[in-house]
């Protein structure tokens, strides 16, 4: 059955979902409120169970010549620089899970979709279309967005953490601050020692906070995220400017690695926010319309998922919708397929945000346990095949 689906939001998901739907001929409408798509954020890492989609949809060529493929992530102490545990990727990685683990710069990766998008016919994409909730229109078996009145069969909300389509389906949720605030930046590879500038992730634990750097833009830049735990914060955004000194001063007394990192901060790149969080929704969907990635399970971002799980989901919705005739069936069986992994990913993530950040004395005893917990870990993560769910 071909459906006419209106997707909002042309993140990382809308553009996966609108890519897949379209192949599979149903006819897509793309609405996106930015006048050209986002690039917000610097870098991104792309586990295997969602760079196998972006293969499948034939960007593994593209991509593997924009991103990094990572050789492994190495968590270390926060003062003393001591490699805790680490955990092998590379070619490794993509021999075990079947695909490859990348670190991309955000603009590179979204350019690729967009290409492909603009690549694919029938496929109407629709640029400065913000839709606010009001403006989904639901009478009989009449579906509208206005202003692209349709008709449509179905409307997919993947317009993110702020969503209207998800205020139109359940009413608007009030989130939590979780104690936490991050800052992103990036930093010039030129001014650093070489192994600042290796191909892996490093991820430095320390009391009450942690810190992520990786390469992207084939290492010309170095992507740093920064997290600590905070009292208060009131804004639920992350592109507020950061202010350098602070950035210092909250990870003075780390390892001079990580003191290099804040220290060349490029200053234009630098932002912070506050981690805010949703409690889990009910349901995903009212009648035809359903939601996909942070627009109904945004997630703490310790685990590298967010865009990973709207990846997912935007190739099980399209499973969904190709395996079962009837729209309200596809719908349901997205949703029952996906809602158990991604809240565990939720509750995972929360999970490791603590771990990150203990200190003396469980901090001793977690540095011991990880080395031995590490080796298979990550394999209910990455192994995972959105395009074969009942196999999970
Ligand atoms: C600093 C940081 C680092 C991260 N690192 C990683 C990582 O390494 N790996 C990973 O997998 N995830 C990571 N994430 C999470 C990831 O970025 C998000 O989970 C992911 O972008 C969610 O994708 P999405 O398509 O659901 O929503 P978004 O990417 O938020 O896209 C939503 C789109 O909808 C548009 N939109 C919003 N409202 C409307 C409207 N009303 N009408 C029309 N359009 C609208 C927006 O302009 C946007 O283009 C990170 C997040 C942060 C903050």
């Amino acid at each position: 059955m071909a459906y006419r689906i209106a997707i909002v939001g042309g993140g990382l998901g809308g553009l996966t979902a609108a890519l897949l739907l379209s192949r599979s001929g149903h006819e897509v409408t793309l609405l996106e409120q930015a006048m050209s798509f986002q690039t917000e954020g610097a870098g991104i890492q792309l586990s295997p169970n969602a760079s196998r989609v972006l293969e499948r949809l034939g960007l593994g060529p593209t991509l593997a010549a924009r991103a990094t493929a990572t050789t492994r992530s190495r968590f270390r102490h926060f003062r003393t620089g001591r490699t805790i545990t680490e955990a092998v990727l590379g070619e490794r990685a993509a021999m075990r899970y079947g695909a490859p683990y990348w670190q991309i710069h955000r603009a590179d990766l979204h350019r690729a979709l967009q290409e492909a998008a603009e690549a694919t016919p029938g496929l109407s994409v629709h640029l400065g279309q913000a839709v606010r909730h009001d403006e989904i229109i639901h009478q009989g078996d009449q579906l509208s967005v206005t202003p692209v009145p349709g008709p449509f069969d179905c409307v997919i909300g993947a317009d993110g953490i702020h969503s209207q389509v998800r205020r139109w389906c359940f009413g608007a949720a009030p989130s939590r601050f979780t104690g936490q605030v991050a800052w992103r930046f990036l930093v010039d590879s030129a001014a650093l020692p070489s192994a600042l500038k290796a191909p892996e992730s490093q991820v430095w634990w320390g009391p009450g906070a942690h810190f992520v750097h990786y390469p992207v833009a084939q290492g010309r830049w170095v992507n740093c995220v920064a997290v600590q735990e905070a009292r208060e914060w009131t804004e639920e955004s992350w592109s507020l400017p950061g202010e350098p000194g602070a950035l210092r001063s909250a990870f003075e007394g780390w390892h001079a690695d990580v003191q290099a990192l804040t220290h060349h901060a490029e200053e234009a790149t630098l932002f912070k926010w506050g981690l805010f969080d949703r409690r889990p929704l009910p349901s995903w969907h009212r009648g035809p319309v359903t939601l996909l990635g942070d627009a109904c399970h945004p997630t703490l971002p310790f685990l590298a998922q967010g865009a990973a799980m709207a990846i997912e989901d935007a190739a099980t919705l399209n499973l969904a919708l190709t395996r079962f005739p009837s729209l309200e069936e596809a719908l349901s069986r997205y949703e029952g397929w996906r809602r158990p992994r991604t809240a565990r990913i939720q509750r995972t993530s929360r999970r490791y945000g603590w771990v990150y950040h203990l200190g003396a004395p469980i901090a001793w005893f977690r540095d011991r346990a990880a080395p031995l917990a590490r080796a298979r870990t990550m394999d209910w993560l990455y192994r995972y095949d959105p395009e074969a769910p009942d196999q999970a």
